[in-house]
């Protein structure tokens, strides 16, 4: 059986600026990256963050909330959450692209990708790994390393949100495949716990929603801990 390499501590001033993040839903980044991206903003660099889907599939059939109004208000905790992390609703760009269904719409989100990337050109890009177990971020994989191919250099470090809580051996990464990474989050824990708490349609029964989607306790244990894993990793030419 082959050991996996232990993680290097991550410096996250060695990261190069801007800093963007790419979150399939509304929570992503808080739940998988929130404490790198407090640390980020605390220090003064500059952080961006970029949301894939619309987040309205989370309660279907909810008589009280259309899905258009339960998109309108994860957009609203999306960005509330970002900003207890330090990430101003100015840094903060939407795709908006359909929840569930980001597999069909591949060729849109690199190219809303791209344009949003541009306008902040990254140092260093984290998206959610190619085999974390959700079909929309697995289907964010290609589009996001075919929009970041327009920025040369950019550094890529991949965090998992579901791996850990519903992943197959398959799913983590095979040794060499990436460089893992990991970052002590305890003094930043408060924050990130606020920024997960600011998704409230996500938390549990809301009046006026059906019953829907809950993040599982032990997803939120696991995100509250004190480290974050990161995977480094650098496409092929073909990729
Ligand atoms: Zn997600």
């Amino acid at each position: 059986m082959t050991v996996p390499p232990a993680p290097t501590p991550l410096d996250p001033a060695v990261l190069a600026g801007p800093v963007w993040v790419a979150a399939p839903h509304p929570d992503d980044e808080a739940l998988g990256c929130g404490g790198l991206l407090a640390a980020l903003a605390e220090a003064g660099r500059e952080v961006w963050a970029l949301l894939l889907s619309d987040g309205g599939a989370s309660h279907p059939a909810s008589p009280a909330c259309s899905r258009a109004r339960l998109a309108a208000a994860r957009l609203a905790e999306w960005r509330s959450g970002l900003a207890a992390l330090g990430v101003p609703a100015e840094r903060t760009r939407a795709l908006g692209l359909p929840d569930g269904e980001l597999s069909r719409h591949g060729e849109a989100l690199t190219r809303g990708a791209r344009t949003a990337l541009g306008e902040a050109p990254p140092g260093t890009l984290l998206l959610p790994w190619a085999r974390d177990p959700h079909p929309d971020h697995r289907a964010a994989w290609t589009p996001l390393l075919r929009a970041a191919r327009a920025f040369p250099g950019v550094r890529m470090l991949a965090y998992t949100v579901w791996l850990e809580e519903r992943g197959g051996p398959e799913d983590s990464p095979r040794p060499g495949e990436t460089r893992p990474l990991t970052l002590n989050v305890q003094p930043w824990r408060a924050a990130k716990r606020r920024a997960i708490q600011a998704h409230r349609t996500q938390l549990g029964p809301l009046p006026g929603l059906s019953p829907g989607f809950v993040l599982p306790a032990s997803l939120l244990a696991r995100a509250l801990g004190g480290t974050e894993t990161y995977h480094e990793f650098r496409p092929t030419e073909e990729q």
